[in-house]
């Protein structure tokens, strides 16, 4: 009975994905129609989702922190997840620096210079700041501002601080549990209405993005896809298979809502909800998975490391400037940086782009024309940056349940 729902549901929004790039192509000239009467619909599902991606992540985190009463539990599966997260975006910017070279992304480009729009580009925030960042100042700001790294940190203090009072926190560990089983129900009920969000959100994109908007850039459309395609079947199919000891198959299977959301939404954030919701399915642990993929939504951006080393490469051959081995190294290090600080929300990526830049002495105008089709970049590298949270919250619930059994063994 389940399971013919969840078929539906995925179904669902693949019609409606369909349906919604035959009405936006059927739209192009009527781009107002669409941004008056269909875009609402997207927004109001995208509004919905926000609403409770807050709630879900304090709830279910604090929840999975009670549950697992061990600090070094915690430890240990953070420890993991990082190392996951930075081991595959530093791959990610290497496999789009390696594409676009080989396949001469900018090459064949006619740089037209009225297309030329200034652009200041993002400052680089120091370490320092960064990591002072992580921690909020007050409980209300980082719940208002959906600030997910803070909304994590609180979501662990409270659930420690719950372990540690015990019997007479009793109370609060309840309600924390109810909370967090609300806010899945409530999720689930959001997660009905996707096929209208999705259709609302792709036709108003489609309009938009014509085929004079297309074709210019169709190279480095497609390189920026090819790239993230192999690194989802390259790095997610084998990292699912060798340390989740799980067919890719089932992964993509079990996953399809979510990464068609993140298609269409082009936020990970967004996305979050989805993704909790398909690893569930997949079986990874709560207590896993409430933990890895909100901090995924939030640091880990596999697709979008990828769209700043293509993008960088493009940028420099248009330009003529040829970038040396050093050079490609330091974009290698900035956009591993870049994207940890780049927002799970749509178009933030295209900000971060202009440290990568910076930092190797690229023109920043050239974000200008990258930025007309931005959201059909968009959509495949959130596509990539969700579906490696889900792939690291696999193997990373494989190898604690294999440390569980060995404790048990012994
Ligand atoms: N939209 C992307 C995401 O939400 C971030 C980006 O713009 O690169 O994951």
């Amino acid at each position: 009975m389940k399971k013919t729902k969840k078929i539906n549901l995925t179904m669902q929004i693949v019609a409606a994905l369909i349906l919604g790039v035959i009405v936006g192509l059927l739209m192009q000239n009527h781009q107002a129609i669409a941004n008056t009467y269909i875009k609402p619909f997207g927004t109001i599902f995208l509004n919905l989702i926000k609403t409770i991606v807050v709630p879900l992540v304090l709830f279910s985190i604090t929840q999975g922190i009670i549950s697992l009463k061990d600090i070094k539990k915690v430890g240990a599966i953070g420890g993991k997840t990082i190392v996951f997260y930075m081991c595959t975006t530093a791959f990610a910017v290497t496999l789009g620096l390696l594409f676009a070279n080989l396949l001469q992304v900018g090459k064949g480009y006619i740089l037209d210079s009225s297309s030329l729009v200034e652009y200041t580009g993002a400052e680089m925030p120091s370490l320092v700041d960064t990591l002072v960042n992580i921690f909020p100042s007050n409980i209300i700001s980082p719940l208002l501002n959906a600030t997910m790294l803070q909304v994590i940190v609180i979501a662990l203090f409270f659930g420690f601080g719950i372990i540690a009072v015990g019997e007479k926190a009793q109370p609060v560990a309840n309600f924390v549990d109810s909370m967090s089983e609300v806010c899945i129900k409530v999720m689930g009920m959001i997660i009905s209405l996707s096929p209208i969000g999705v259709f609302g959100l792709i036709v108003p994109v489609i309009a938009a993005n014509g085929p004079d908007v297309l074709l210019p850039l169709l190279k480095l459309i497609i390189v920026c896809y090819v790239a993230s395609i192999v690194h989802m079947v390259l790095v997610y199919s084998g990292s699912v298979k060798a340390l989740g000891k799980m067919s890719p198959l089932k992964f993509f299977k079990h996953m399809s809502p979510a990464i068609l959301f993140a298609f269409t939404s082009a936020s990970s954030v967004g996305t979050l909800p989805f993704n909790m919701e398909c690893t569930e399915k997949l079986g990874v642990n709560k207590e896993v998975s409430s933990f890895v993929l909100p901090l995924g939504a939030t640091i880990n951006m596999d697709g979008t490391a990828i769209y700043q080393g293509v993008c960088a490469i493009f940028i420099a051959q248009i330009f003529g400037i040829d970038l040396n081995l050093s050079q490609q190294i330091t974009i290698i290090l900035t956009a591993t940086l870049a994207s940890i600080g780049t927002a799970g929300v749509p178009g933030s990526g295209v900000i971060m782009l202009t440290m990568v830049l910076q930092s190797v002495g690229l023109p920043l105008e050239g974000i200008g024309l990258i930025a007309g089709v931005d959201r059909i970049l968009d959509m495949a590298r959130t596509t990539v940056n969700i579906t490696g949270d889900a792939a690291c919250s696999v193997c990373v619930n494989a190898l604690e349940e294999k440390k569980a059994k060995k404790k048990a063994n012994n």
